[in-house]
């Protein structure tokens, strides 16, 4: 299995893609977790045409997880797809995916997709094992393990999300310590270093006050590799 980082940036990146990881076992299918803004861009980046995204797992609506699902959908659409896009979301996404619907009319007879809300399950796509798991932000949310690798989205780290059976782990590192308890900081992760130390992790979705002294945070952290668009890894 490839894991592709398509996008690492967070609302306020200029010079990266929103949230967006891809995983891809055979020549061109695949499927992404999450699905920001600039998302396409490096989808064709990286050769893929809209027909090879054959599943979406979103972590929760915010823009910067969703901001290039209605256009994934719509360059199906304009492509000829016939085949709906799964999609896998959080409760509550239907109701929000449906206002996104009455705020572009034209759309609406014309996407094809499968809904799936979900909660703490355990459920196969395109060949890929995947268990979702509620975690902990403003809104609604879901980490999900895909094959072993841990996707968390937006999250404030807790136990129960560690003690999931994973071995890498794709996290958030939103906000230096002090700013803020619906994401991930220094201060809170290092409460559970044990948990994490044997884990290989990635750092993604990083604010710039947070870059700006990033070095100073990853020392305090103890451990993890922070990750730019296309940098990418093969797992099993
Ligand atoms: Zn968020
Ligand atoms: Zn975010």
């Amino acid at each position: 299995m490839k894991v592709t980082f398509l996008g690492t940036g967070t609302a306020d990146s200029f010079e990266k893609a929103q949230s967006c990881v891809m995983f891809e076992k055979h020549k061109s299918d695949c499927i992404i977790v999450d699905v920001g803004n600039g998302c396409l861009l490096r989808l064709g980046e990286v050769n893929k045409k809209p027909f090879d995204v054959k599943a979406v797992l979103v972590t929760h609506t915010h823009i910067d997880h969703t901001g290039d699902l209605l256009p994934l959908l719509k360059a199906r659409w304009l492509s000829g797809v016939k085949e709906e896009l799964v999609i896998f979301a959080p409760y509550g996404f239907k109701n929000w995916f449906q206002s996104q619907l009455e705020s572009n009319p034209y759309l609406r007879e014309k996407l094809r997709y499968e809904i799936i809300e979900v909660g703490e399950e355990k459920f196969e796509v395109c060949g890929f094992k995947v268990e979702s798991v509620i975690t902990k932000h403003s809104v609604e949310s879901r980490g999900y393990i895909v094959d072993g690798v841990l996707v968390t989205g937006d999250t404030s780290p807790f136990k129960e999300l560690y003690e999931k059976d994973f071995e890498v782990v794709i996290h958030e590192l939103s906000l230096p310590s002090g700013f803020s308890t619906t994401h991930t900081t220094p201060d809170n992760l290092v409460q559970f270093s044990d948990l994490l130390k044997d884990k290989i992790v990635y750092f993604t979705h990083i604010y710039p006050q947070t870059l700006e002294k990033i070095d100073e945070v990853i020392k305090k952290i103890g451990f993890g590799k922070v990750v730019s668009d296309l940098e990418w890894f093969i797992r099993g």
